[in-house]
């Protein structure tokens, strides 16, 4: 078994390490820190709960350290592009965890807050740069930030990045970077158009995998329910009152309008909840992750976009209230519990017009999810 120290990483990261109770590197961390410490591209396909994050950031920061440099104003000498701000919030985390004992500088760009205190965080100059792609472009051309010296460039979650639309602000914020720079490709799938972006922003990458779609699956103990639409919402109360649901559920909705229709129910019912959608203010958000995380309240009702940056261990339920349309959201949304080697329960209500959807799912991770009675569940 490898060991960090072994992987070759700086003795102040090691120690942030031993702080974050870090012992083995997990498989992405294994294959891709050597690769990026000798300063090659790389194209990950790996899932958030794989350990992604530290894979690229503990290379990242060893490298910075390995050769200091003056800060430049409004420079920045790594960019890390995030789809959402809650995945941008968390990387940003990460990167200052891991690095709390090297004094490199970390500063965090998105939307949706007023964008000057975010000018001035990088006035100065940074070491790295975590960023959603809509708000580094307002600050590109407000010119409060150049790209122009950064040295490493990231790409997190970049099948999200397209689900979004964000492949043209990519294209053009990377055509700002040096050609000369290495290139961090990480995905949770190739679709066409993702494998193409990665030919165009990365130089000779070497192809690192892990945890194919199927394995997230496989961790899992999942179900689903057949439950008409109506009956729904009082199922899941029913579900959610039992003593041995206990726990931590994330239960999702398609829709921003379901996910605060669920709360109230809820909260109808006696429950408490909270929901994280894209309507909600950052404030709202942060106020609902962080309640979630710290176990005061223990229901969170999300939507896709709005799920994809939680990373909150000891998820111990994943109810999927509507079934996604696209069958790798569920991949994704199990994916949320079950983490870190624990195990985790995923359940499915599925409505006769989503019978469509769950075989698209069940194609994709090639089982078939077994059936629980509604009187079961309710029990
Ligand atoms: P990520 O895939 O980057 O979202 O990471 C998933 C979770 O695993 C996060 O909560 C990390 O803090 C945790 N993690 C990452 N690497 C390790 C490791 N080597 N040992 C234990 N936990 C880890």
């Amino acid at each position: 078994m490898t060991t960090f120290a072994e992987l070759g990483l700086a003795e102040p990261l090691l120690r942030a390490l031993t702080v974050e109770n870090y012992t083995v590197p997990t498989p992405i961390q294994a294959q891709a820190i050597p690769i990026a410490l000798a300063g090659r591209d790389i194209e990950g396909i790996a899932q958030t709960g794989t350990g992604k994050t530290a894979a690229f950031a503990l290379p990242i920061l060893h490298r910075l350290l390995a050769k200091p440099q003056p800060p430049v104003r409004r420079a920045c000498r790594v960019l890390v592009l995030a789809p959402t701000r809650e995945l941008a919030v968390q990387i940003a985390g990460s990167f200052r965890a891991y690095g709390r004992q090297t004094g490199l500088r970390v500063a965090l760009m998105f939307g949706g807050v007023p964008k000057f205190r975010q000018s001035q965080s990088v006035e100065r100059g940074v070491d790295v740069l975590v960023a959603t792609p809509g708000r580094l472009l307002d600050h590109l051309s407000d010119g409060a930030i150049r790209l122009d010296l950064a040295e490493i460039l990231v790409l997190d979650e970049a099948d999200h990045m397209l689900d979004l639309g964000f492949i043209i602000p990519i294209r053009r914020i990377a055509a700002m970077l040096p050609a000369q720079r290495q290139t961090l490709f990480f995905s949770a799938t190739m679709p066409r158009e993702i494998a193409a972006l990665s030919a165009t922003l990365l130089h000779d990458p070497v192809r690192v995998a892990v945890s194919p779609v199927a394995t997230a699956a496989e961790r899992v103990e999942q179900a689903v329910c057949f439950v008409e639409q109506s009956h729904k919402r009082t199922l899941l109360a029913q579900f959610l009152k039992r003593d041995d649901a206990g726990g931590r559920t994330l239960v999702f909705s398609r829709t921003k309008h379901g996910a605060d229709r669920i709360v109230q129910h809820l909260e109808a019912s006696g429950l408490r909840a909270n929901a994280i959608h894209g309507d909600k203010s950052q404030a709202m958000r942060d106020r609902a992750l962080r309640d979630f995380r710290d176990g005061r309240c223990n229901i969170l009702i999300a939507t896709d976009i709005a799920a994809r940056g939680i990373d909150v261990d000891g998820i111990t339920h994943v109810i999927n209230y509507d079934l996604p349309n696209v069958p790798e959201s569920y991949v994704h949304r199990i994916g949320r519990t079950a983490r870190a080697g624990q195990s985790g329960i995923a359940i499915s209500f599925c409505d006769r017009s989503e019978r469509g959807h769950l075989r698209g799912i069940e194609k994709l991770i090639k089982a078939r999810i077994s059936v629980v009675e509604p009187e079961l569940l309710a029990a």
